[in-house]
């Protein structure tokens, strides 16, 4: 089936998070009337946390959902359409570009990709009900809210390295939870964290459980010891999953470059390439393409920056 109402958009806008609602704000104010794909998180990662302290404008913070209701209003305010579906697959050897949603199909001129880097999680149903109560996967943005507490980081490679290293400038003490004997992190990380007096380690122990979910904010983890089988609980107040992130491209794969760990390779921050030459029309901008820094700040940066090579190349075409 088709999108009749609507055969060939100037831009469609996968994603519906910092990055992706900061298009649509300029793409609409520039009359474009992007369509906007909200896929399976709606309002992206700021929708599943609690305070942020650090997006410039709100001296007293904003609660993550809030400040995205806000960038939803302010883009369909100006002509944006946000819709809930999903991209399963898409051709972008032929321009207008061929999006599948599902049993729709969409063309357009110009895509914008801002599908964002998920996570990942334990999976434990308790860690879910405690993310943005002292459960997190950001170091840089909950770090501050573990000022003088005891926490705990999940993981063994260099990211749980970083994070903990990180984490020692707020928190007291800071155990490094590693499932295996052995750490995947390079050896100067390693040592660096293995020197840090604030810093602990547990080898071959497994979270089976946070604590805290009645009361809405993490008391402690419940361990176990794969090589003694011991269960024991390590009473703490925050948790920070070290453990990687995802880049939401997969349907992407072979039709545009990506690096070795799936993110979007760009050019001059926001151009997508195939086989190194720049793919007029198509644009990546967030966490999908941003290994280094993922912070809602630089997606909506990024997000303004593509809205305006869209708008720069739709113009070239005649548009
Ligand atoms: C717990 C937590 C707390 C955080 N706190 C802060 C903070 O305090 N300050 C800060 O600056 N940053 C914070 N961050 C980081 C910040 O949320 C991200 O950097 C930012 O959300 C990235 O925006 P994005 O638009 O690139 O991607 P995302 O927010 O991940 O949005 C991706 C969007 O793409 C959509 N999508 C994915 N695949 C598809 C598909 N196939 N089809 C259609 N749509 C798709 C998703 O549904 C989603 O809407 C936090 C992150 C987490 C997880």
């Amino acid at each position: 089936m088709s999108d009749t109402t609507n055969p060939v958009r100037d831009t469609v806008i996968l994603g519906s998070g910092c990055a992706g609602l900061t298009a649509a704000i300029y793409a609409a104010r520039s009359n474009l009337k992007p369509l906007v794909l909200e896929g399976h998180e709606p309002g992206g990662q700021l929708s599943i946390t609690t305070l942020v302290e650090n997006f410039p404008g709100w001296p007293e913070g904003v609660q993550g959902p809030e400040l995205i209701e806000n960038m939803k209003k302010q883009a369909t305010r100006f002509g944006a359409e946000l819709r809930m579906a999903h991209l399963s697959a898409v051709d972008l050897t032929t321009s207008p570009f061929t999006l599948t949603l599902g049993k729709d199909i969409v063309h357009t001129r110009s895509l914008i990709i801002a599908s964002g880097a998920s996570a990942r999680w334990l999976g434990l149903p308790s860690e879910q009900a405690l993310i943005g109560f002292g459960v997190s996967s950001c170091a840089t943005c909950d770090g501050f809210f573990a000022s003088g507490k005891e926490i705990a980081v999940i993981g063994g490679g260099d990211s749980a390295m970083e994070e903990a290293l990180f984490l020692t400038r707020f928190a007291t003490k800071v155990t490094i939870i590693n499932r295996s004997e052995n750490f995947r992190a390079s050896k100067i990380m390693l040592e660096r964290a293995i020197a840090h007096p604030q810093i602990e380690f547990l080898h071959n122990t497994l979270v089976e459980e946070c604590l805290g979910v009645e009361e809405k904010d993490l008391k402690g983890l419940k361990l176990f010891d794969r090589k003694s089988g011991a269960r024991w609980t390590l009473p703490v107040s925050f948790m920070f999953l070290g453990i990687g992130h995802t880049p939401n491209a997969s349907a992407f794969k072979g039709q545009i470059d990506l690096d070795t760990d799936d993110y979007i390779k760009t050019e001059d921050n926001v151009f997508v390439t195939l086989m190194g030459e720049r793919l007029p029309g198509i644009y990546a901008c967030g966490d999908v393409q941003d290994r280094r820094y993922r912070q809602a700040i630089t997606a909506a940066g990024s997000g303004c920056m593509a809205a305006l090579e869209v708008e720069k190349f739709l113009e070239e075409h005649g548009r």
